[in-house]
């Protein structure tokens, strides 16, 4: 079982496989007042920098679940690194369904909101693993602009513009789901260059490694393709952010 390979290929060497950045990182676990001990739940977790960062820097606990083989055995990695292997432990399998044996204070599914059928499915998986009063974090792309046509939102990747809201209407979104938005962190410019650009040159060495594979003309023609494409919509039009819940 694993993501398509591809992602491993382009974000082998990111940590933070969206587009917040370290600092931002750090700035949402600072926002949270967490209390050290505090146990968290991290569906996507990828290479789990969120849960050993905050280990390290807020004395968290946390459980991590990632389809990525590689991205798991790299969050593995970072823990014994930064100290906090004994705080954090990462399981390689699906996130679909998962719900932890006990209850969490902190509840995260960071950019990968697809694994519960979208925002609302995925708020509903993670509150069968949160403690009465906890917080949930849902990282989740936003229109910055809305796209004038479809065709421009399937330049962003997306399938259609209907797959996110403007930022108003996604905050008032979690309301209607019945929760209060009660800290966000959005991204900037700056960090979808971080996210984004930060693959080109994992593809360029890549290639380099790499001439005979398979995914070589894939790769190559996204290298060819990809810093336009992203600089004229996906850096245009796109927003991210992380937004902390509680029901209400
Ligand atoms: N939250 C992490 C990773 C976000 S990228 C971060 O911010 O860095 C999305 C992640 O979801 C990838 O690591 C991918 O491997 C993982 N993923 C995709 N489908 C999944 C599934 N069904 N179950 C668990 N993880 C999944």
């Amino acid at each position: 079982m694993d993501i398509p390979r591809i992602f491993n290929i382009t974000e082998s060497a990111h940590r933070i496989h969206n587009p917040i950045t370290a600092d931002k990182l750090a700035t949402l676990g600072a926002a949270l007042r967490m209390e050290p001990g505090a146990r968290i739940l991290d569906l996507g977790s990828g290479s789990g920098e969120m849960l050993c960062t905050w280990a390290r820097d807020y004395g968290i606990t946390g459980i991590g679940v990632d389809m990525s083989q590689l991205f798991t055995e790299q969050a593995k990695l970072r823990a014994k690194e930064l100290g906090v292997a004994d705080k954090v432990k990462f399981i390689h399998g699906d996130a679909a369904g998962y719900v932890s044996n006990e209850k969490v204070d902190v509840a995260a599914c960071v950019g990968a909101t697809w694994i519960g059928g979208g925002v609302s499915g995925t708020i509903e998986l993670l509150a069968q693993s949160l403690r009465a009063g906890g917080i949930i974090l849902i990282g989740e792309p936003y229109w910055r602009q809305l796209p004038p046509t479809e065709d421009v939102a399937k330049r962003c990747l997306a399938h259609s513009i209907s797959d996110f809201l403007m930022l108003p209407e996604l905050l008032a979104s979690f309301g209607s789901l019945g929760y209060d938005v009660v800290e966000m962190i959005l991204a900037d410019q700056d960090g979808w260059d971080r996210y984004e650009a930060a693959k080109w040159l994992t593809m360029r060495r890549w290639l380099e490694a790499n001439p005979g594979d398979e995914l070589a003309k894939e790769v190559r023609d996204q290298l060819t393709s990809e810093p336009k494409r992203y600089a004229a919509y996906t850096r245009e039009y796109l927003g991210w952010g992380v937004f902390a819940l509680m029901a209400r």
